[in-house]
Protein backbone atom coordinates (compact mmCIF):
# COMPACT_ATOMS: atom_id res chain seq x y z
CA UNK A 1 0.00 0.00 0.00
CA UNK A 2 1.42 3.45 -1.24
CA UNK A 3 0.73 6.50 0.87
CA UNK A 4 0.32 9.65 -0.34
CA UNK A 5 2.06 12.62 0.77
CA UNK A 6 1.13 16.11 0.09
CA UNK A 7 2.90 19.45 0.01
CA UNK A 8 1.08 22.78 -0.02
CA UNK A 9 1.07 24.68 -2.80
CA UNK A 10 2.52 27.54 -3.74
CA UNK A 11 0.13 29.29 -5.71
CA UNK A 12 -3.46 29.01 -4.01
CA UNK A 13 -1.98 27.18 -0.56
CA UNK A 14 -4.48 23.76 -0.92
CA UNK A 15 -2.26 20.38 -0.49
CA UNK A 16 -1.01 19.15 -3.73
CA UNK A 17 -1.19 15.09 -3.08
CA UNK A 18 1.57 13.20 -4.83
CA UNK A 19 2.88 9.58 -4.33
CA UNK A 20 6.07 8.40 -3.98
CA UNK A 21 8.57 8.78 -6.83
CA UNK A 22 6.73 11.54 -8.31
CA UNK A 23 8.73 14.54 -8.77
CA UNK A 24 6.78 17.23 -10.69
CA UNK A 25 2.85 17.52 -9.02
CA UNK A 26 0.10 19.53 -10.23
CA UNK A 27 -2.33 21.13 -8.25
CA UNK A 28 -6.09 19.79 -9.12
CA UNK A 29 -7.30 22.92 -7.44
CA UNK A 30 -5.41 25.74 -9.25
CA UNK A 31 -3.38 23.99 -11.99
CA UNK A 32 -0.04 25.25 -10.60
CA UNK A 33 3.15 22.78 -11.46
CA UNK A 34 5.61 22.37 -8.32
CA UNK A 35 8.87 20.51 -8.25
CA UNK A 36 8.23 18.18 -5.56
CA UNK A 37 12.15 17.93 -4.51
CA UNK A 38 12.90 21.71 -4.41
CA UNK A 39 9.12 23.04 -3.81
CA UNK A 40 9.69 25.67 -7.15
CA UNK A 41 7.65 26.57 -9.50
CA UNK A 42 7.85 24.07 -12.54
CA UNK A 43 8.99 26.43 -15.23
CA UNK A 44 8.89 25.01 -18.72
CA UNK A 45 6.06 24.99 -20.83
CA UNK A 46 3.01 22.52 -19.30
CA UNK A 47 0.59 21.89 -22.04
CA UNK A 48 -2.52 20.04 -22.12
CA UNK A 49 -4.47 17.88 -24.96
CA UNK A 50 -8.00 17.80 -24.40
CA UNK A 51 -10.20 15.08 -24.64
CA UNK A 52 -13.11 15.13 -27.52
CA UNK A 53 -15.45 12.24 -26.32
CA UNK A 54 -17.84 11.18 -23.61
CA UNK A 55 -18.03 8.08 -22.44
CA UNK A 56 -20.43 6.49 -24.89
CA UNK A 57 -18.89 7.87 -27.78
CA UNK A 58 -15.98 5.74 -26.68
CA UNK A 59 -18.47 3.02 -25.91
CA UNK A 60 -19.28 3.45 -29.88
CA UNK A 61 -15.26 3.06 -30.59
CA UNK A 62 -14.72 -0.21 -28.51
CA UNK A 63 -17.77 -1.43 -30.26
CA UNK A 64 -16.71 -0.53 -33.47
CA UNK A 65 -13.27 -2.03 -32.91
CA UNK A 66 -14.95 -5.10 -31.69
CA UNK A 67 -16.94 -5.77 -35.01
CA UNK A 68 -14.05 -4.83 -37.19
CA UNK A 69 -10.90 -7.05 -38.49
CA UNK A 70 -11.00 -10.81 -39.12
CA UNK A 71 -8.46 -11.68 -36.32
CA UNK A 72 -11.52 -11.55 -33.53
CA UNK A 73 -13.78 -13.61 -32.25
CA UNK A 74 -16.77 -13.43 -34.25
CA UNK A 75 -19.01 -13.12 -31.28
CA UNK A 76 -16.35 -10.44 -29.89
CA UNK A 77 -19.05 -7.42 -29.93
CA UNK A 78 -21.87 -9.37 -28.70
CA UNK A 79 -20.62 -11.80 -25.93
CA UNK A 80 -18.15 -9.15 -24.17
CA UNK A 81 -18.69 -6.56 -21.23
CA UNK A 82 -17.19 -3.31 -20.73
CA UNK A 83 -16.03 -3.46 -17.25
CA UNK A 84 -14.16 -0.26 -16.78
CA UNK A 85 -13.91 3.08 -18.99
CA UNK A 86 -11.14 5.48 -16.90
CA UNK A 87 -10.33 8.47 -18.34
CA UNK A 88 -6.25 9.03 -17.63
CA UNK A 89 -4.59 12.40 -18.50
CA UNK A 90 -1.11 10.98 -18.78
CA UNK A 91 1.99 13.24 -18.32
CA UNK A 92 4.78 13.16 -20.96
CA UNK A 93 7.60 15.15 -22.28
CA UNK A 94 7.62 16.01 -26.05
CA UNK A 95 11.54 16.57 -27.04
CA UNK A 96 11.08 18.34 -30.67
CA UNK A 97 14.54 17.61 -31.60
CA UNK A 98 17.13 17.06 -34.50
CA UNK A 99 18.69 13.86 -34.34
CA UNK A 100 21.66 12.48 -36.62
CA UNK A 101 23.22 8.66 -36.35
CA UNK A 102 26.82 8.67 -37.84
CA UNK A 103 27.17 4.90 -38.37
CA UNK A 104 30.25 2.30 -40.27
CA UNK A 105 28.90 -1.03 -41.45
CA UNK A 106 29.36 -3.83 -43.52
CA UNK A 107 27.06 -4.61 -46.48
CA UNK A 108 27.41 -8.43 -46.76
CA UNK A 109 24.37 -8.76 -49.20
CA UNK A 110 26.96 -8.75 -52.03
CA UNK A 111 30.24 -10.36 -52.62
CA UNK A 112 32.68 -9.55 -51.21
CA UNK A 113 31.34 -7.61 -48.25
CA UNK A 114 31.54 -3.95 -49.09
CA UNK A 115 32.04 -1.30 -45.93
CA UNK A 116 29.17 1.46 -45.77
CA UNK A 117 29.34 4.35 -43.91
CA UNK A 118 26.71 7.38 -43.58
CA UNK A 119 24.50 9.36 -41.90
CA UNK A 120 21.09 9.18 -40.47
CA UNK A 121 19.26 12.44 -40.18
CA UNK A 122 16.03 12.96 -38.66
CA UNK A 123 13.19 15.70 -37.07
CA UNK A 124 10.92 14.54 -34.12
CA UNK A 125 8.55 15.08 -31.82
CA UNK A 126 10.01 12.56 -29.69
CA UNK A 127 7.42 11.38 -27.03
CA UNK A 128 8.28 10.08 -23.59
CA UNK A 129 6.21 8.72 -21.21
CA UNK A 130 6.85 10.63 -17.84
CA UNK A 131 6.09 7.44 -15.82
CA UNK A 132 8.27 4.86 -14.63
CA UNK A 133 5.93 1.85 -15.96
CA UNK A 134 6.18 1.58 -19.54
CA UNK A 135 3.47 -0.41 -20.89
CA UNK A 136 1.99 2.76 -22.58
CA UNK A 137 2.63 2.21 -26.37
CA UNK A 138 4.39 5.17 -26.99
CA UNK A 139 5.64 4.56 -30.60
CA UNK A 140 1.96 3.93 -31.50
CA UNK A 141 0.83 7.14 -30.27
CA UNK A 142 0.99 10.06 -33.31
CA UNK A 143 0.02 12.90 -30.41
CA UNK A 144 -1.81 15.16 -31.71
CA UNK A 145 0.16 18.22 -30.78
CA UNK A 146 -1.74 20.76 -32.80
CA UNK A 147 -4.26 20.79 -30.48
CA UNK A 148 -2.25 21.48 -27.48
CA UNK A 149 -3.52 24.82 -25.35
CA UNK A 150 -1.71 25.84 -22.41
CA UNK A 151 -2.31 23.58 -19.09
CA UNK A 152 -6.18 24.33 -17.74
CA UNK A 153 -7.24 22.49 -15.32
CA UNK A 154 -10.46 24.15 -15.60
CA UNK A 155 -10.95 21.93 -19.10
CA UNK A 156 -10.22 18.46 -17.11
CA UNK A 157 -13.26 16.97 -16.67
CA UNK A 158 -13.91 15.96 -13.14
CA UNK A 159 -14.30 12.11 -12.87
CA UNK A 160 -10.78 11.90 -14.96
CA UNK A 161 -7.24 10.73 -13.20
CA UNK A 162 -4.63 13.13 -13.71
CA UNK A 163 -0.66 11.62 -13.40
CA UNK A 164 2.35 13.48 -12.26
CA UNK A 165 5.79 12.66 -13.77
CA UNK A 166 7.76 10.46 -11.83
CA UNK A 167 10.80 11.81 -15.03
CA UNK A 168 12.75 14.94 -14.86
CA UNK A 169 13.64 16.72 -17.38
CA UNK A 170 17.52 15.43 -17.90
CA UNK A 171 16.26 11.83 -17.30
CA UNK A 172 13.58 12.55 -20.50
CA UNK A 173 16.35 13.76 -22.55
CA UNK A 174 18.39 10.61 -21.56
CA UNK A 175 15.40 8.44 -22.40
CA UNK A 176 14.61 10.12 -26.28
CA UNK A 177 18.64 9.82 -26.99
CA UNK A 178 18.28 6.30 -26.12
CA UNK A 179 15.40 5.23 -28.00
CA UNK A 180 16.22 7.54 -30.86
CA UNK A 181 19.68 5.47 -31.24
CA UNK A 182 17.59 1.92 -31.03
CA UNK A 183 15.05 3.17 -33.85
CA UNK A 184 18.00 4.71 -35.70
CA UNK A 185 19.92 1.34 -35.20
CA UNK A 186 16.92 -0.39 -36.36
CA UNK A 187 16.31 1.87 -39.53
CA UNK A 188 20.28 1.33 -40.19
CA UNK A 189 19.70 -2.73 -40.82
CA UNK A 190 17.94 -1.42 -44.21
CA UNK A 191 21.44 -0.28 -45.20
CA UNK A 192 23.95 -2.50 -43.28
CA UNK A 193 23.97 -6.15 -42.02
CA UNK A 194 26.36 -5.54 -39.31
CA UNK A 195 27.12 -2.20 -37.54
CA UNK A 196 30.40 -1.65 -36.91
CA UNK A 197 30.19 1.91 -35.06
CA UNK A 198 26.55 4.29 -34.70
CA UNK A 199 26.93 7.55 -33.01
CA UNK A 200 23.88 9.36 -32.15
CA UNK A 201 23.65 13.11 -31.43
CA UNK A 202 20.44 14.17 -30.37
CA UNK A 203 19.98 18.32 -30.25
CA UNK A 204 16.91 19.30 -28.60
CA UNK A 205 15.12 22.61 -29.89
CA UNK A 206 12.12 22.44 -27.31
CA UNK A 207 10.87 20.15 -24.73
CA UNK A 208 7.46 20.64 -23.26
CA UNK A 209 5.46 18.74 -20.56
CA UNK A 210 2.26 18.07 -21.53
CA UNK A 211 -0.88 15.92 -20.44
CA UNK A 212 -2.88 13.77 -22.62
CA UNK A 213 -6.01 12.17 -22.21
CA UNK A 214 -6.03 8.58 -22.46
CA UNK A 215 -8.93 6.25 -22.01
CA UNK A 216 -8.22 2.68 -19.88
CA UNK A 217 -10.87 0.71 -20.97
CA UNK A 218 -11.08 -3.03 -19.72
CA UNK A 219 -13.71 -5.76 -21.00
CA UNK A 220 -14.55 -9.09 -20.31
CA UNK A 221 -15.37 -12.00 -22.95
CA UNK A 222 -15.69 -15.75 -21.86
CA UNK A 223 -14.37 -15.00 -18.64
CA UNK A 224 -11.01 -13.36 -19.13
CA UNK A 225 -10.40 -9.78 -18.80
CA UNK A 226 -8.54 -7.41 -21.72
CA UNK A 227 -7.54 -3.60 -21.73
CA UNK A 228 -7.76 -1.43 -24.42
CA UNK A 229 -6.31 2.03 -24.59
CA UNK A 230 -8.07 5.35 -26.69
CA UNK A 231 -6.93 8.54 -27.08
CA UNK A 232 -8.87 10.59 -26.06
CA UNK A 233 -8.36 13.08 -28.50
CA UNK A 234 -8.53 12.18 -31.80
CA UNK A 235 -10.43 8.91 -30.63
CA UNK A 236 -7.74 6.62 -31.96
CA UNK A 237 -7.27 3.46 -30.84
CA UNK A 238 -3.56 2.88 -29.65
CA UNK A 239 -3.38 -0.19 -28.46
CA UNK A 240 -6.30 -3.26 -28.32
CA UNK A 241 -5.86 -6.56 -26.79
CA UNK A 242 -7.75 -9.47 -28.63
CA UNK A 243 -8.79 -12.41 -27.39
CA UNK A 244 -6.97 -15.83 -28.68
CA UNK A 245 -9.36 -17.62 -31.04
CA UNK A 246 -8.93 -21.44 -31.46
CA UNK A 247 -9.64 -21.98 -35.13
ZN1 LIG B 1 -2.89 25.40 -6.29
Amino acid sequence: MVLAENIRCSHCGAPVEFKPGEIIATCKYCGFTTVIQTGQAFTFEHSLLLNSYNIKQMEGFVKDWMHSGFMKPSDLAKKSKITDRTLIYLPFWVITCEASTNYKGIFERIAPPIVKEGEIKKKYNWLVLARQSSDFPTRSYDVPLAGKIPYDFRKIESFAKILNSEIEREQATKLAQQQIDSHHRFLLQEDVDRIVEATTTVIPKQMVYLHAPIWFIRYEYRGSSYQMLIDGAKGIILKGDIPNTKF
